[in-house]
């Protein structure tokens, strides 16, 4: 079977054995995982895939990713990471948890439990200084009292969420801060919060070095279950597979032709002006995957051939010495934006390696 490109080769064993890895590496520090998986679109393989590995929850960012995670038959506890106003009905009836930090939103959330006679479960993200979502510690008992009087809402935990937006790492004194404010609520409101949510993947040097993980008892991991690595600084988790995805690309023209422009110099397809050096004459290969397929600075080739260029249908590489024809197969790593633009694309067919078997999709 000739197989169709571009495509993006995704090894489920792979997956599953990082997560694996993960829940005993965390696990020996009490902390549970929620498997995010936004990144992939939900893909259902790849959810079992991770729960196969031990995680205890699947989350991701849409609800329609859950929804369709749930009609594949994926049995897991399932959190949504960003709720709206809009979707609270779908979100009761699709959602076991649900992240939040709008009163109004859960407000709604209760009215639509109430409704369907379900009972939902929420945590509250705390502001700790990324500035993306969250409830600024300071509004947090306050907030915490109007959500008590609301019927058929469960808080079942706090969260946090750094390393997004801001950039800001976790370390031991924000972590320190979260595990305080779990227990001052707890206090303030004779509760228990189950589940005390430090963060993403982000989060793997501070759990590392840290002698006190406090009250953390869960992390939500994407990128590091799929791509193997932390994201302070993109290195990679010793034993975990880094190449669990990889993109496929076919040759469509290879030639030797000059490296500098001929003609005079106006914008390109995207409105920059090209600057070129002139390299003399090389083999250029072209291949048939481009802007509209993948953010084309998270491709990195496996036999280190140098992308000049792309546009919205083409990347153009420095073939020379790679002794590339037309039909040739071009293999990529990617990066967590090029794997979430790939996974988006519907020019590229995903393709799931699971030892022997394939499916593709
Ligand atoms: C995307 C997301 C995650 C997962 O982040 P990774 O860096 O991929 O581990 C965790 N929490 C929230 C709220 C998210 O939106």
């Amino acid at each position: 079977m000739k197989l169709l490109m571009p495509r993006l080769d995704i090894s489920l064993s792979q997956i599953r054995d990082n997560a694996r890895i993960l829940s005993d590496l965390y696990g020996k520090q009490g902390i549970s995982l929620m498997g995010v998986s936004k990144a992939v679109l939900g893909s259902p393989l790849v959810a079992e895939a991770m729960i196969q590995g031990g995680v205890k929850f699947i989350a991701d960012s849409r609800l329609e990713n859950i929804q369709t995670m749930k009609a594949a038959g994926i049995s897991a506890q399932f959190v949504l990471l960003r709720t709206s106003l809009s979707q609270a009905e779908s979100i009761v009836e699709s959602v076991d948890i649900s992240l939040n930090t709008e009163i109004e939103t859960i407000k709604r959330l209760s009215y639509y439990a109430q409704v369907h006679h379900k009972h939902h479960r929420i945590i509250l993200m705390v502001e700790m200084g990324d500035l993306r979502e969250g409830i600024l510690p300071s509004d947090m008992s306050q907030f915490i009292r109007n959500i008590l009087q609301l019927s058929n809402i469960t808080l079942v935990g706090i969260g946090c969420n750094l390393a997004c937006y801001g950039g800001i790492k976790p370390d031991d004194h924000n972590m320190h801060q979260l595990s305080e404010l779990a227990n001052t609520i707890e206090q303030e409101f004779h509760l228990t919060l189950a589940i005390i949510s430090g963060g993403n993947s982000a989060n793997y040097e501070w759990c590392q070095s840290t002698q006190d993980t406090g009250r953390i008892n869960n992390l939500r991991l994407g990128e590091s279950i799929l791509l193997g690595r932390e994201s302070v600084g993109r290195t990679a988790i010793p034993g975990l597979h880094t190449k669990a995805f990889q993109m496929v690309a076919e040759v469509i023209e290879s030639k030797r032709k000059p490296s500098f422009p001929i003609g005079q110099v106006c914008q390109d397809a995207f409105g920059n002006v090209p600057k070129f050096q002139d390299q003399g004459i090389f083999q250029r290969v072209i291949i048939a995957l481009g802007r509209q397929d993948v953010l084309v600075s998270g491709l990195t080739s496996v036999k280190d051939l140098e992308i000049l260029g792309a546009s919205s249908d083409h990347i153009i590489l420095n073939g020379e010495n790679h002794g590339l024809q037309t039909g040739d197969e071009v293999t990529f790593n990617l990066d967590y934006g090029g794997l979430l633009s790939a996974m988006t694309s519907p020019f590229v067919k995903k393709h799931f390696v699971f030892r022997d078997s394939c499916v593709a999709v």
